[in-house]
């Protein structure tokens, strides 16, 4: 297919009704960008972007409800029926950037050729002008030959690659995923450009960042491919050097390799919809390269837990999921054996967080396919998950689940609601993790009413003022 081929797709109706609606304010309308790259691959796209000669506030005007989104013109139009949202775009021409972050001003009232040309990679400037919206036809408008570069199995920036880069250096972060997920080969010019501008990489934002690894680690391609290119492109040790600097710390595991092989196989085996695993899978033994001095990695999931937090926060990732991570990476290295107590099983479901244990069992069966390692079949994880469903199901494990509140105890023991009441609580929740038949309110009053009276009364800022004084004295 080239340019200016007939191109006849199925249009959702929504979409459909998008273009009429600007055709018959005269203006020009256009499919274009990731959408029209799907439809030459025959695939049907996920999100369908429109481009327009119309301004944006008259494309606002022109679909009530339609939200005007932003400085750079894109206006949403919802569907009214189950069909896509369709974004409109005025065509722009972008300016200089200086920073290689931010165009330095955006320009509408550009064609769409111009609108094109300021596209990443040929594959995504291609445009579908329809000539006849209610049968679908239309043409396809390719003025850098994307469809050709499509079939030939090539990405390739659009015009001088050099300059395309230095435009935007998240582009050679694109351009990794672009190759990666449609398994394409990189221009040489374009791969020639790519490494000689890693470095600049290292200016882009946390968020630009973490979007694009993010879709990288959705991907149906494992992220291996990616994160291996990224690897040989030379942007792996500017923008995660923690985990590039896995590569060649040794590893005395079933499958060869070294510490990155076995860390970017983890990723491939945790599920694409789940980027908190998928992370957690890729970032879990970083710790392996600051502990490698005592040849065991004695430690390794806290320094690694310490490194994988430093990443996310450099990626601006949000504080719950940094969270999440971290403690995954932290808890990965749990030893189980059959001899565990009922009472440790509730414990390390208290340590790791019962929202976090399916978690840890993922990442430890990714960790097992990614070692070639094989659980034992007595004591093993499929052992301690029925054991941990049973204790989750049965036992009480935190405070919310004691037969008593603080309510309870202040009125039973007569004192003042305050720290000493959550002491009492967090000593009776320690004292049913052992012994969950204790969790009766009158067995528990009794227990906190015991240690009210012991000298020391459960009080820890007394009972470490004494701790203090003793050590000192
Ligand atoms: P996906 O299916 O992953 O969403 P996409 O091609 O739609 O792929 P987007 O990031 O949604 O990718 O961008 C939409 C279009 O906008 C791209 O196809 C490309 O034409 C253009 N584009 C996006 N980001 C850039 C960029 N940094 N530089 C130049 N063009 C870009
Ligand atoms: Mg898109």
């Amino acid at each position: 297919m080239r340019d200016g081929a007939p191109l006849a797709i199925q249009l959702p109706a929504s979409v459909a009704a998008v273009l009429a609606g600007l055709a018959e304010m005269n203006a020009e309308a256009a499919m274009v960008g990731g959408c029209v790259r799907d439809l030459v691959r025959g695939e049907q796209p996920v999100d369908w972007d429109v481009a327009t000669s119309a301004p944006p506030e008259a494309v606002a005007e022109r679909f009530p409800g339609a939200a005007w989104q932003n400085a750079f013109g894109t206006v949403t139009v919802l569907a009214n029926d189950d069909g896509p949202s369709v974004e409109v775009t005025t065509y722009r021409v972008e300016g200089g950037y200086r920073d290689r972050r931010r165009p330095d001003h955006v320009r509408w009232g550009g064609s769409l050729v111009e609108d094109l040309a300021r596209r990443d990679f040929t594959i995504n400037a291609m445009a579908w002008l329809p000539t006849d919206l209610a049968a679908g036809q239309g043409r396809l408008v390719d003025p850098h030959g994307g469809a050709a570069d499509l079939a030939a199995g090539m990405l390739r920036a659009v015009g001088d690659p050099d300059a395309r880069l230095e435009e935007d250096a998240l582009r050679l972060v694109r351009a990794v995923r672009f190759a990666t997920r449609f398994d394409l080969r990189l221009d040489p010019a374009t791969e020639a450009a790519i490494e000689r501008h890693a470095g600049a990489t290292a200016g882009l934002s946390g968020e630009r960042v973490r979007d694009e690894l993010l879709r990288i680690l959705a991907g149906s391609a494992p992220p291996s491919r990616a994160l291996l290119l990224m690897e040989r492109l030379g942007l792996l040790a500017v923008l995660l050097p923690e985990l590039a600097a896995l590569r060649g710390v040794p590893q005395a595991k079933a499958l060869p390799g070294d510490a990155l092989d076995h860390s970017l196989r983890a990723a491939d085996a945790l599920p694409a919809d789940d980027h908190v695993l998928r992370l957690a899978g890729l970032l879990h033994d970083l710790g392996k390269a600051t502990t490698l001095g005592d040849g065991h990695f004695i430690g390794h999931e806290r320094d690694g837990a310490a490194l994988a937090e430093a990443v996310m926060r450099r990626l601006r990732s949000p504080r719950a999921e940094i969270a999440r991570v971290t403690r995954l990476v932290r808890h990965h290295m749990f030893a189980y054996t059959q001899a565990w107590t009922d009472a440790a099983v509730r414990r390390f479901v208290k340590r790791v967080g019962r929202d976090l244990v399916d978690g840890l069992f993922a990442l430890r069966e990714a960790d097992n396919v990614a070692s070639g390692a094989r659980e034992p079949t007595r004591g093993g994880l499929p052992e301690l998950r029925v054991r941990v469903a049973r204790v989750l199901a049965d036992d009480p494990l935190e405070a919310g689940q004691l037969a008593v509140d603080g309510h309870d105890l202040t009125e039973a023991l007569g004192i003042e609601p305050g720290p000493l009441v959550g002491n009492l609580l967090d000593r009776l929740v320690e004292a049913v993790l052992d012994d969950p038949t204790l969790n009766r309110r009158e067995r528990l009053v009794e227990l906190a009413r015991g240690w009210m009276s012991e000298p020391v009364a459960g009080d820890r800022t007394h009972r470490q003022a004494r701790d203090k004084a003793g050590a000192s004295g």
